[in-house]
């Protein structure tokens, strides 16, 4: 798995990214399951409210050969400040929209 997450740019000061990190490794949360290695190929963040940035986000993971695309947990789960993304259905639309078929989208992390 080629993977590449986006995160939510207001919550970089509150969270490194860790868990995600740690899922990746330990294969939990949204990647338990996964037989193959997951090689993390980009790590960004959503370019800000309203989220439309995302769009270019995406566009570069794809040049760089993403085959999944996960949202972190902050924009659709609001972790860790219980927070979140009013834009998610809308990015998660557009993300899917400029990704096509033949890339994962995964809603969450850890
Ligand atoms: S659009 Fe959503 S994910 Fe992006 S910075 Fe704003 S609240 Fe965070």
């Amino acid at each position: 798995m080629k993977l590449a997450i986006i995160r939510c740019m207001q919550t970089e000061d509150f969270c490194p990214g860790t868990s995600d990190f740690k899922a990746i490794q330990n294969k939990t949360g949204v990647f338990e399951g996964v037989e193959e290695d997951i090689q993390l190929i980009g790590f960004t963040n959503c370019g800000g409210c309203p989220g439309k940035k995302v769009v270019l986000r995406v566009r570069e993971l794809l040049k760089r050969g993403a085959d999944t695309i996960a949202f972190a947990t902050c924009i659709q789960k609001g972790a860790p400040i219980g927070y979140p993304c009013p834009f998610a259905g809308k990015m998660k639309a557009l993300v899917e929209k400029e990704a096509g078929e033949g890339v994962k989208i995964l809603d969450y992390t850890h």
